[in-house]
């Protein structure tokens, strides 16, 4: 749907230690021009103006031993607070998420709901991540963007913004080769050629030079086919259940 230009765009608010980390990679290629030409929005909150005392301190150390720090709550709270009193709309148009690596996985699916919200608040964790009870108090979704250990929510960050800003319509130029991308299609992507025809002594399949569309997109499936069940399992056995339901009666509606 079109927007008219006195609306907000889709605006990222992330609450960060580092707030010069930003934008970073986001401020690169298409994303980067998109957020010049105000197609999308960025604002950063420095959770250290939240801090406490003289030193602004935002962190203090785990109860019951261990090693590390963790973002004191009332810190915590204060930053998201602030935020959320300049956010225009209901918190179910603007989503607020926590990056850690105990969180659910994040997934295209997630991605694509998130890119029809007004925005949304990222709050990046650090050292050994946030106080529970804040996470629970503002009912925080908690995303992983894998099973491995970051040293910072800011690097997940940026993976899930340009996931998202990439499917903004006025950021995107090419609607169509998002559509047929991986995850989108329940299948992995094909294998992409361009010229020439032989490099090293390899051969561009001769089912892409033969000009008939219907070969080619059949070829296509089939090597999304056969890259998702090599490569990932899990995703082949749920295309496949899928596929039956599609196919099956349906018997209960
Ligand atoms: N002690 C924690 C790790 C904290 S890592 C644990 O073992 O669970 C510090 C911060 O980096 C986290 O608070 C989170 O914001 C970010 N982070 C690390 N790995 C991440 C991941 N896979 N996905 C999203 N955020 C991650």
């Amino acid at each position: 749907m079109a927007k008219s230009s006195s609306e907000p765009p889709w605006t990222a608010k992330i609450i960060t230690l580092f707030p010069e980390l930003f934008p970073g990679p986001l401020g690169c290629s298409i994303a980067g021009r998109a957020l010049q030409e105000n197609r999308w929005a960025l604002e950063t909150v420095d959770l250290r103006q939240f801090g406490i005392g003289k030193h602004r301190t935002v962190d203090d150390r785990p109860v019951g031993g261990g090693p590390g720090m963790v973002f004191k709550a009332d810190v915590v709270a204060s930053s998201l607070e602030s935020t959320t009193e300049s956010i225009p709309v209901e918190s179910e148009k603007w989503p607020t998420v926590c990056l850690s690596p105990r969180g659910v996985p994040l997934r295209q699916q997630m991605i694509e709901g998130w890119s029809h919200a007004r925005g949304m608040t990222l709050l990046c964790g650090r050292f050994e991540g946030i106080d529970e009870r804040v996470i629970k108090h503002f009912e925080l979704l908690e995303v992983s963007i894998g099973d491995f250990v970051l040293s910072g929510g800011e690097i997940a960050a940026y993976a899930l913004i340009d996931a998202i800003v990439r499917l903004i319509p006025t950021v995107v130029g090419n609607q169509r080769s998002i559509e047929e991308e991986s995850y989108t299609t329940d299948l992995l992507e094909y294998p992409q050629y361009t010229k020439p025809a032989i490099w090293r002594g390899m051969r561009v399949p001769d089912v892409l030079y033969s000009g008939n569309h219907a070969a080619i997109a059949k070829w296509r499936k089939m090597e999304a086919m056969s890259a998702t069940r090599e490569r990932r399992p899990d995703l082949w056995a749920a295309y496949q259940s899928r596929s039956l339901a599609a196919d099956g009666p349906s018997a209960s509606g």
